[in-house]
């Protein structure tokens, strides 16, 4: 049912257009005249009450005097008037709705678009937008839009949350020479939002990579479900990642923007590619519109010039695709294909010398070999070849090489003659750009495309489940006092309910049990304040380190109560905590977030300086998957120090990543108690010696 209605839109055999208007200029005089003389070829009914003719089209003053089914309406008129409008689209038996018209949620008239939603839905129709552009698509030549043409064909499909900037596409489509089969506006996503539109464009014919700018997801978790189960290449460019721009999204579209890094690590775990610019997102875009993805990491770079293959190679690294050199076998068969002063390592210098002759055999060669991934080929225009002519060598050295499914991108450095190369290598399926960075960026996309698709599916560890009722029983005690944060210990029970390592902890409410618990655990020890009212306990010298016999226990205790009272006289006092005292380790900080879009979301990051003065953190929405933690402790900045620097031994990543995982669980199994926590610090022993949790702190969520 969901879906015909989709097909309703995309693909309408007849479609009305309400408030279509007389008055050129107009949007609703626009919208029918872009249907009309563009080439769509279903039925168009003009809607209008007080006009009888329109560009030469019947009008109608209702479309309930509309003859025929209409499977899908497109609306321009007025948005107050829009409610009745769908109602009477509802009562035709229209499937599908273009909203146009803008004046809803995005000026706060929340509970109209919430009105024309809950009609449309009585009647088992959908509705794309309000506050679009409307729909183009080349497969059906239709513009069911006000935007002015159709887009340069080609086989990506655009999804945009704003309207202007889908306009700007289109025509730069044809500067650009990227093509697009289908522009979709969703602008304030009422009905219809990037899932909707991402699980249709997947079974779409016409469609081979989707291609998003986004602004605000309302539900990011379904989008991440749609996109991993998707089997095409998806792109997006989000915006609104600085503080600013995230708020002048927000007041843009009705939509929050969430927090950047935490969108960058929901496209990540969701296998949607990101691109870092709106130049970016074409470049990316044409590569994997046309290409396969790469699926190992070997890439082989073909050179007629050391100039730019120097920057390919500065680039590959950059883009994470470090280059290797062939093995022997394929540097030696390439050594055929290039003067004595040639290079057959990576990248390949065929010399300026080289002509057609040589491209062809060597990226033929090459192409087919096993140990090549990805191939990335570059020219720099020369006086003694011919642009069109390498393309066209190129091009048939790939058809003769045998090989199918392998990447190629393509760099030509020239002028006007290999401008027009790279088009027709364009117009061939061979991605072509004008810079040997942005051939290799490109192939980055096609490389990243399959390492997320490889890790995307991987299942996360199922543990702590049998810990839920523990530690439900620490935070009904905990609410049953009316706290809305554990202590410490509770904390830490909670936490060890979920399996994570936390040092054994005792709470002691007297001298003489101080030191009969600081005895049964053995010395040394660690003192600590507990109390619900002191959460950064060393501020209020709260906490004493390395207590090492009896009268040490006694002094800390005394000490403890008075720098507690001293801070905060009418602080409730639990007692003071008495620990384990954990070995030296290196610190690192795990946390957790309730992200108003993607919901209880990981943090990682090392701790001290690096967490407070350089926000050297990442993220992962919960569950973390065991190869999504590895990747959390590998791009952060300090990812050095865990690796062991001067001298000291690896830390022990594995169990780090296990214990994220562990803590990701919790999370999301306990979404409804735990509103904020942190594990701050944990102390990561070298590899094989585990890591142990000192300090733990959980926010609850209030009771609704
Ligand atoms: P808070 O963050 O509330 O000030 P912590 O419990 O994190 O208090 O303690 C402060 C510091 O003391 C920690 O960062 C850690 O360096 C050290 N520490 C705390 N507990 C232990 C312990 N059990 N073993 C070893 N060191 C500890
Ligand atoms: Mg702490």
């Amino acid at each position: 049912m969901k879906n015909s209605a989709i097909d309703a839109i995309m693909h309408p055999e007849s479609l009305a257009v309400v408030g279509a208007s007389t008055t050129p200029g107009k949007i609703g005089y626009t919208v029918l005249e872009n249907l009309v003389k563009q080439g769509y070829t279903g039925k168009i009914y003009p809607i209008n009450p007080s006009a009888d003719e329109i560009l030469g089209l019947k009008c109608y003053h209702s479309i309930l005097e509309v003859p025929g089914t209409v499977d899908a309406a497109v609306m321009t008129i007025p948005a107050k008037l829009v409610p009745q409008a769908v109602e009477e689209c509802g009562k035709k038996g229209v499937k599908g709705l273009i909203i146009i018209t803008s004046g809803f949620s995005e000026v706060g008239k929340r509970e109209l678009e919430e009105q024309i939603v809950d009609i449309a839905h009585q009647y088992n129709m959908r509705i794309l937008g309000p506050n679009i552009v409307g729909v183009l698509s080349n497969s059906d030549k239709m513009n069911a839009s006000f935007a002015p043409y159709l887009p340069l064909p080609g086989k990506a499909t655009l999804v945009s949350q704003s309207g202007a900037l889908l306009i700007a596409i289109d025509a730069s489509t044809y500067t650009r020479g990227v093509g697009f089969d289908k522009l979709i506006s969703i602008g304030n996503m009422s009905d219809l939002d990037f899932a909707d539109m991402i699980a249709w464009l997947n079974d779409d014919p016409n469609t081979s990579c989707v291609t998003l700018y986004v602004e605000g997801f309302k539900n990011g978790r379904r989008f991440m479900d749609v996109c991993r189960a998707s089997s095409k290449p998806i792109i997006a460019l989000k915006s609104g990642v600085s503080a600013h721009g995230a708020a002048a999204a927000a007041s843009h579209t009705g939509s929050l923007a969430g927090a950047a890094k935490v969108y960058g690590a929901a496209f990540e775990q969701a296998g949607v590619v990101q691109a870092s610019d709106l130049d970016n997102l074409f470049d990316r875009t044409l590569a994997l519109s046309l290409q396969p993805p790469m699926k190992g990491d070997n890439l082989l770079i073909i050179t007629n010039g050391g100039g730019v293959g120097v920057l390919a190679t500065d680039a590959a690294e950059r883009y994470d695709l470090p280059l290797k050199f062939a093995p022997a076998e394929v540097q030696a068969e390439l050594k055929k294909h290039m003067p004595e002063f040639g290079s057959a390592k990576n990248p390949v210098d065929l010399t300026g010398m080289a002509g057609n002759e040589w491209y062809h055999d060597a990226i033929k060669f090459a192409y087919a070999h096993n140990w090549v991934d990805g191939l990335v080929v570059l020219y720099c225009e020369t006086a003694v070849t011919d642009p069109l002519e390498i393309a066209k060598s190129i091009k048939s050295a790939l058809d003769e090489s045998g090989t199918k499914g392998k990447p190629v991108t393509v760099s030509f450095v020239g002028g006007e003659r290999s401008e027009k190369a790279m088009s027709w290598l364009v117009d061939h399926g061979i991605p072509a750009y004008g810079a040997p960075d942005t051939a290799v960026n490109a192939m980055a996309a096609l490389r990243e495309f399959a390492r997320m698709k490889e890790m995307v599916n991987e299942s996360v560890a199922a543990c702590g489940e049998e810990g839920r009722a523990e530690a439900l029983k620490v935070i009904e005690h905990a609410r049953a006092e009316g706290r809305d944060s554990l202590t410490e210990i509770e904390a830490k029970q909670v936490f060890s309910a979920y399996g994570l390592p936390v040092t054994r902890t005792k709470l002691a409410t007297s001298e003489d049990e101080a030191v009969a618990i600081a005895r049964e655990i053995g010395f040394p020890v660690v003192m600590k304040i507990v109390s619900p009212d002191i959460l950064h306990k060393s501020d209020a010298g709260g906490v004493k380190v390395n207590i090492k016999d009896e009268a040490a226990v006694r002094e800390a205790y005394r000490a403890i109560l008075t720098n507690a009272r001293n801070y905060k006289s009418d602080a409730n006092i639990h007692g003071i905590a008495i620990q384990e005292m954990a070995p030296w380790g290196t610190e690192v900080i795990l946390g957790s977030v309730n992200d108003q879009t993607f919901g209880p979301t990981m943090m990682f990051g090392l701790g001290g300086i690096f967490v407070e003065v350089l926000k050297d953190v990442t993220f992962r929405v919960a569950p973390v998957a065991t190869s999504q933690a590895l990747r959390m402790l590998a791009e952060i900045r300090g990812a050095p120090i865990l690796a062991g620097i001067r001298g000291e031994e690896p830390r022990d990543r594995k169990v780090l990543a296990e214990t994220i995982c562990a803590y990701s669980n919790m999370i999301l199994d306990l979404a409804d108690e735990i509103a904020e926590s942190d594990a701050n610090p944990v102390l990561v022993y070298a590899e094989g010696k585990g890591v142990k949790v000192v300090d733990a702190r959980i926010i609850l969520k209030p009771r609704p």
